[in-house]
């Protein structure tokens, strides 16, 4: 038995845990001590660290979590991580907990930014995929361009509808305003704005999604929609191929408040 759990850290991140009753797996610790706390308090070992990209808030607490417990480190080949470290490129694998996590190169948060994927976990494929897609929005563009996270993005649109996403800061319910922005008049939006302000007004995470939800609610996965282009062309006139489209509504939401 596989349990999930996203451990709350610094203002709105999550540090998704891993396990099956003995070890564990964490991902962007950018926090040793609530990690270590859990592990203790329920008497699990520490077998695997997975990094999806370099800021401080994801790998933060690697160095202190790797000499408490001895895990071993995975983390992208093409970013400065500091050893000791295995560094992973697309379609290398993790094994883990008895699973198999495949590696995908998602580039546009940051140059070098990957994502993990097992294929199945209690019968669904389990993302995790750091700071690339949020429920309702993406990453910012700090590192690569509009071109390649559309492609990052496009990546992840394709895997299987009911794979569990699991990604690294709440920041749902601002973008799911941002999105009814883009988008007022989509009804499957409003229902799951509605399902999201409960679960946060009774202080539950709104992670995992589902790919199969962010098809109907995420405007950065919708830019080839007739709504959200008709939009991308209110905020700029020149927004006619794909990236444009993306382009102008990445940076509409970063002005967006
Ligand atoms: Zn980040
Ligand atoms: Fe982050």
């Amino acid at each position: 038995m596989l349990t999930l759990i996203p451990l709350p850290a610094f203002t709105d991140n999550y540090l998704w845990v891993l396990h099956d009753g003995m070890h564990a797996l964490v991902v962007d610790p950018g926090d040793a001590a609530p990690v270590l706390r859990w592990l203790q308090e329920n008497a699990l070992q520490l077998q695997t660290i997975l990094v999806t990209h370099h800021h401080a808030d994801h790998t933060g607490g690697v160095n202190e979590l790797r000499e408490a417990t001895g895990a071993q480190v995975f983390g992208p080949a093409r970013e400065n991580i500091p050893p000791p470290l295995t560094a992973l490129q697309e379609d290398d694998v993790v094994e883990t907990l008895g699973l198999t996590f495949k590696v995908l190169e998602v580039a546009g948060h940051t140059a070098g930014h990957i994502a993990f994927l097992c294929g199945d976990v209690a019968g669904r494929p389990l993302l995790f995929c750091g700071d690339t897609l949020f429920s309702g929005g993406c990453g910012r563009l700090f590192e690569g361009t509009p071109g390649q996270m559309l492609d990052s993005l496009d990546k992840l649109a394709a895997l299987p509808p009911d794979t569990q996403v699991c990604c690294a800061h709440e920041y749902t319910l601002a973008n799911l305003r941002f999105a009814t922005a883009v988008e007022p008049g989509n009804a499957d939006l409003t229902a799951y704005e509605t399902q999201c302000v409960k679960l946060r007004a009774a202080g539950l995470p709104t992670l995992p999604t589902s790919i199969a939800q962010e098809m109907l609610v995420n405007p950065f996965l919708r830019t080839r929609t007739a709504p959200v282009r008709a939009a991308a062309l209110r905020v700029d006139p020149s927004a006619l191929d794909d990236v444009s489209v993306f382009t102008a509504i990445r940076q509409w939401k970063n002005q967006f408040k």
